[in-house]
């Protein structure tokens, strides 16, 4: 969810790269659950978190909805997000001892908090959320070592393409009728969410970053969001 933040009062004034140090590991979390209750919608997913997530579940993207999952209207652009429930508005995906039970194909979210995406520019750089982990005495570790997935350039690539993808599509929804919009955001559902990327074993990112990208361009055109 993009949100408009003062950086000097929810970071520690620094940006980082892949390669940077970043106080962020908390040591697996031990006895805590705390960022995985009480989100509300704002743990969203993009195609690649879903793709995990239908592989590591066996569950389709479909059978989700309503469950594990819900859609989410985000700045005219519906997308799905994890469906926080109950009085503590707590994750589906959280067993009994309040471990993640998907730990091996959670979110992007997920995996890079307590860090964070400033985008700017057609670019993105990390930043630490310094007051959304309530761990103290977190230890140092290398950002690409910290978000957890397979070449991480590539990803980061990804993430921005994605990104100023929707960004584009958000900024043309207002110009686009109610129905338009609908057709818009259905479509989007479907082609990234819905139709399965055949990825799996080994090949998994790279035959879903070959697909995706056909997607993307195919997107772009019908929805004439620019190159
Ligand atoms: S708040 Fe920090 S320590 Fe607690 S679960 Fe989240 S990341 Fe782990
Ligand atoms: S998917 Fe896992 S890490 Fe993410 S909020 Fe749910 S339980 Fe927490």
């Amino acid at each position: 969810m993009l949100r408009d933040i003062d950086m000097k009062e929810v970071s520690d004034g620094r940006f980082y790269g892949l390669n940077d140090m970043v106080k962020a590991d908390c040591g697996g979390c031990e006895g805590c659950s705390a960022c995985c209750r009480g989100m509300g919608s704002s743990i969203l997913l993009d195609p690649l978190d879903c793709a995990r997530l239908t592989a590591g579940t066996g569950k389709s993207f479909e059978s989700m909805i309503g469950k594990e999952l819900e859609l989410t209207m985000t700045d005219g652009v519906i997308l799905p997000s994890l469906r926080l429930s109950g009085e503590e508005e707590a994750c589906p995906f959280l067993n009994e001892e309040g471990r993640c039970r998907i730990h091996a194909f959670r979110p992007g979210i997920c995996r890079i908090f307590p860090l964070g995406r400033y985008y700017e520019e057609g670019s993105f750089r990390y930043f630490l959320q310094v007051h959304e982990c309530v761990k103290s005495g977190r230890y140092k570790v290398k950002v690409k070592q910290w978000i957890d997935t397979p070449d991480p350039a590539a990803y980061d690539r990804y993430i921005c393409d994605w990104h100023y993808f929707v960004k584009a599509l958000e900024e043309k929804m207002p110009s686009y009728t109610t129905e338009e919009q609908s057709q818009a955001s259905m479509y989007l559902l479907k082609l990234f969410f819905s139709k399965p990327y055949g990825a799996s074993g080994p090949a998994f990112y790279r035959a879903f970053y070959e697909e995706f990208y056909v997607r993307l361009s195919e997107a772009k055109d019908v929805l004439d969001t620019g190159k």
